[in-house]
């Protein structure tokens, strides 16, 4: 026997179970982005290389150590997949001249690729679901932004996280932090490790975003950002500030939140559990007024957040969200010829008025089939066998306590529905 092939090391199957978990969380996601006016958009999962190291900045864990990136062999074009989904959100944008129609609200969701050490809520491929808000400067939107995080957890019944903000200032202001930062590292040489000496220059900031546990003590005093920050940062700053509190959101800042992508600037944000163990940035995002035109565009604000899927998707699991087992309205039993004849024609009829009908396939006695229905999970067997064939009737019965009654075909949506409803009744449901 040859041998059975595996997937690549940090790329996950994602079986039923737990895809429909997915499906449930992804139906809250989208009435949740509704709720802002957020309008979906989808980007390739390949993009040209320069567009990452561009965007997410050369000295960066991303683009100098995580993305997988390849030469196309038919043309030699150097493409890479994608490690997050700002930079092919802003790339469209521009390409499209989204901004001249005016500010725009967008979402996306979908895989992104990094090339990590796999570990629990850290992987190969894993999914994100971006939040991107284009044209608008104040602090108004960072502030919406946030409130729609925390509408989110509310909605998904989250309750143990916490947020964490900090103001990244202006390229000014950061420019005169990084000269108080580059002297106290510098003193401080021999403390740091292999990243941080080969960051001093080229990166400094990126050393305060360290998740060398041996580094955090140095990084804790070292000059904070914060106390470089001119008037109308703070103003933002505060503005944002303000919102939350009104909102009665908590929230702490956190100096040492620089975020590990170049872009950002002014309002960054990251909301933290302390149940996922190392892995507990769960959502992550800020401001990034440069990026638009550092990519070539017309100068234009922005700001934006990415959630974990799978991170928050263990959060919410372990609290019993996305449990529900998706099952069947009905089983549908045949046996014989003319039996499975109608059985089509029912089972379609059934599905056209919006129904889940599971139709047995395969043959089989009436006794296997019908265990069959009672592990489907479905409420109802509909049952046809050679007399309900020629009578045009088909015998409906409710698996889990009830009568047993026969209906007649042209009557079954409706006998149907009265179940349903009788069931969902029972369950205190709607
Ligand atoms: P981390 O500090 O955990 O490496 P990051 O700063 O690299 O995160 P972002 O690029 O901001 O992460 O991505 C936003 C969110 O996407 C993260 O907060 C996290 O929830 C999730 N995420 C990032 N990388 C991975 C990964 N390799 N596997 C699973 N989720 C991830
Ligand atoms: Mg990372």
């Amino acid at each position: 026997m040859s041998q059975i092939l595996q997937a690549v090391r940090g790329m996950n199957d994602i079986l039923s179970d737990e895809a429909e978990a997915w499906d449930a969380f992804e139906e809250i996601v989208r009435d949740w982005l509704r709720a802002y006016g957020y309008r979906p958009i989808r980007m390739p999962l390949v993009e040209p290389t320069p567009l990452f190291k561009r965007a997410i900045g050369e000295v960066t864990d991303i683009v100098e150590k995580e993305m997988y990136s390849f030469v196309d062999a038919l043309n030699g074009d150097e493409l890479t997949l994608r490690p997050e989904g700002t930079a092919s959100c802003v790339r469209a944008v521009i390409q499209h001249k989204l901004l001249h129609a005016g500010p725009q609200r967008l979402y996306y969701h979908g895989p992104m690729y990094r090339h990590e050490r796999p570990q629990k809520g850290r992987y190969r491929q894993f999914h994100q679901i971006g939040v991107e808000a284009l044209g608008h400067a104040g602090p108004d939107i960072d502030a919406e932004l946030i409130l729609m995080g925390a509408r989110l957890w509310d909605d998904l019944a989250l309750h143990d996280l916490r947020l964490e903000l900090n103001s990244l200032g202006s390229a000014a202001e950061r420019a005169a932090h990084r000269g108080a930062l580059v002297d106290y590292l510098q003193a401080r040489h021999e403390q740091l490790d292999d990243d941080g000496r080969r960051r001093l220059h080229s990166n400094p900031l990126r050393i305060l975003d360290t998740k060398n546990p041996e580094l955090q003590a140095l990084v804790e005093a070292a000059p904070k950002l914060i106390d470089y920050l001119g008037e109308e940062s703070l103003a933002h700053f505060d503005a944002v500030q303000r919102v939350l509190k009104d909102a009665g959101i908590a929230f702490s800042i956190n100096p040492r939140l620089v975020r590990g992508l170049d872009y950002y600037n002014r309002t960054v944000f990251e909301w933290v559990t302390d149940s996922l163990g190392a892995q507990g940035t769960v959502c992550a995002g800020g401001r990034y007024d440069g990026l638009v035109e550092q990519l070539g565009g017309k100068p234009a604000p922005a700001a934006g957040f990415a959630i974990g899927v799978e991170r928050v998707l263990a959060l919410w699991q372990a609290g019993g969200g996305g449990g529900e087992r998706v099952v069947p309205d009905a089983y549908l039993v045949h046996v014989g010829d003319a039996a499975g004849r109608l059985a089509f024609r029912v089972a379609e009829a059934l599905r056209g008025a919006g129904l889940d009908v599971l139709m047995h396939c395969g043959g089989g006695s009436f006794k296997s089939q019908m265990k069959k229905a009672d592990a489907s999970g479905a409420e109802i067997a509909l049952l046809i066998g050679e007399d309900e064939a020629a009578a045009g009737e088909v015998s409906l019965k409710p698996l889990r306590g009830g009568e047993q009654r026969r209906v007649a075909v042209d009557r079954l949506v409706e006998a149907m529905m009265d179940e349903i409803l009788q069931v969902d009744g029972d369950d205190g449901g709607v």
